[in-house]
């Protein structure tokens, strides 16, 4: 551990390995990196520092490990749940990977890429279509947020109901661990059973073992062609029977099925009010259907949705006739985050349930809620098609909610008690970060506790991985 005279002498070792511009000191350069992106968090730190290879964050974390000094990896800070953010003592070290942002190699045989962990997700995206694949990932912070931000949290997004999350989407990963060593794992294996497989440690991590330098990742066949379609339902019990039906009906054809609760959709239309409307219904669902091209998937659509309006199954629907069309349609759901923003800081869940019980989930939380919260109001929406909702509450004024805010702890203990009395989790997609570390002691058992801090101690027995991440404490 450094002396207080020290932190000058660190700081020009460090600066000698990325070059002085690419070490942030100064407080106004430093301000963006230091608070999340929602508000909610806001630390301090002893500088940034902007790696361009992987040998400079091995010759980084090298230092750190001699110093003393906490490294908090940092990608494109877009994460919900303040793991990216430093503690208050102002003596880490934050690690911004954004420099680190080549395409190494993209390999159309084997359907597969490799890239740095700086890379902004929708660079990835691009890169797959330029060369006709599709990177399958995608959420709505996708032009900020970097590869190795999703890998850390294994990130979902719209489409895991096709293609799975971060984790079904990596064949390997490269990332200097806490001990400063480079663990070189980039292989494109669909197949590679040679014991234990740290790549599935890292991911999911938050940065508590190591800094993710780079990924090979899987491409798919690029659709030809995609359906997308607004429709109305009575409840999130009718949307989990028409989900259910249309599973059943298009297989892997279905590659989104979103919810959105009426007061959701109410938020963007008063913060993005230049978004069309979608038809008024109770609740609504937006879906999509990718195909090859050959399959008439338009028209296969069209006939299922007209008999579900038949049969009652859906209140009202459209389907995108344009590109434009499509992408208001998903306008309208990708900006629920940020119109919740602009409301003011509301008590955010990202719970995962069997998609079976999403509706009795909802049923059973509101009058929970309300008999302690007679005002509160609640945002649900989130990837039905994963059991993923996001539930979000608040109060309509700002009096109101700061007083709610004060409460949190109790409102989070009725909504974690039931998700895990319902047999779900209590972080879907967004992780633990700083934000549930108290919660996910009392839902793990004491066997699952013990397991994960044995694997932290034996990857950075000095707890200066992203410390206070995941656990208060190691
Ligand atoms: C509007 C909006 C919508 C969102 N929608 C979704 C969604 O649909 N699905 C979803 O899963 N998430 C969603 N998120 C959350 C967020 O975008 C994801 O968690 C994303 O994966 C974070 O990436 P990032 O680069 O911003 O990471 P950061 O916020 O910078 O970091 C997140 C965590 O990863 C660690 N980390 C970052 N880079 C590295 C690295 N190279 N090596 C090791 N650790 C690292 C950090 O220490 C931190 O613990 C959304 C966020 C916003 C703002």
């Amino acid at each position: 551990m450094y002396s207080a005279s020290e932190p000058t002498a660190f700081l020009t070792r460090l600066a000698a390995i990325v070059g002085a511009s690419h070490l942030i000191t100064d407080p106004a350069d430093l301000a963006p990196c230091l608070t999340d992106w929602r508000g909610r968090y806001t630390g301090r730190a002893l500088a940034a520092a902007r790696p361009g290879s992987a040998a400079e964050v091995q010759a980084i974390v090298r230092e750190c490990l001699a110093a003393g000094v906490a490294m908090v990896p940092q990608g494109g800070n877009t994460g919900l749940v303040g793991g990216a953010t430093p503690d208050v003592g102002g003596r880490a070290l934050v690690i911004q990977l954004a420099r680190m942002n080549r395409v190494r190699s993209i390999d159309r045989v084997n359907h597969a890429l490799v890239v740095e962990a700086g890379c902004a997700l929708a660079q990835i995206q691009s890169a797959a279509e330029a060369v006709g694949r599709l990177f399958p990932l995608s959420l709505a912070a996708e032009g900020s947020c970097q590869i190795g931000g999703n890998l850390a949290t294994n990130a979902g997004g719209v489409q895991v109901l096709r293609y799975g999350t971060m984790r079904d989407l990596t064949l390997g990963l490269e990332a200097v661990l806490p001990n400063g060593e480079l663990w070189s794992g980039l292989t494109a294996l669909r197949k590679n059973n040679t014991g234990y497989d740290l790549r599935h440690l890292l991911i999911g991590a938050e940065g508590t073992l190591g800094i993710i330098t780079a990924a090979a990742l899987k491409l798919f066949p690029l659709p030809a062609e995609t359906v997308t379609g607004w429709l109305g339902v009575a409840s999130p019990a009718a949307a989990i029977d028409l989900l259910s039906k249309t599973r059943m009906g298009f297989d892997a054809q279905l590659t989104a099925f979103e919810l959105i609760c009426p007061l959701s959709l109410q938020l963007v239309r008063r913060h993005f009010p230049h978004l069309p409307p979608p038809p008024s219904a109770p609740w609504h669902v937006l879906c999509e259907f990718s195909g090859s091209g050959e399959d008439n998937l338009r028209h296969k659509a069209e006939n299922f949705l007209t008999a579900r309006l038949r049969d009652g199954a859906i209140s009202d629907g459209i389907l995108a006739q344009t590109n434009a069309q499509r992408k208001n349609l998903w306008a309208l759901r990708e900006n629920i985050s940020e119109a919740q923003k602009k409301e003011g800081i509301s008590i955010k869940h990202d719970i995962a349930l069997p998609t079976s019980r999403v509706a009795e989930f909802l049923e059973r939380v509101e009058p929970l809620l309300t008999a302690r919260f007679p005002d509160i109001r609640h945002v649900a929406f989130g990837h039905l098609g994963d059991g993923n909702l996001h539930f979000n509450v608040s109060m309509q004024n700002s009096a109101a909610n700061a007083r709610l805010l004060a409460r949190e702890h109790e409102v989070n203990e009725i909504v974690y008690d039931l998700v895990h009395t319902l047999e779900g989790s209590i972080s879907a997609e967004h992780g633990i970060g700083q934000l549930k570390r108290e919660f996910l002691t009392r839902y793990k058992t004491p066997a699952q506790l013990a397991a994960m801090r044995a694997i932290k101690h034996a990857l950075d027995p000095a707890g200066l991985m992203n410390p206070g991440k995941i656990f208060e404490a190691f």
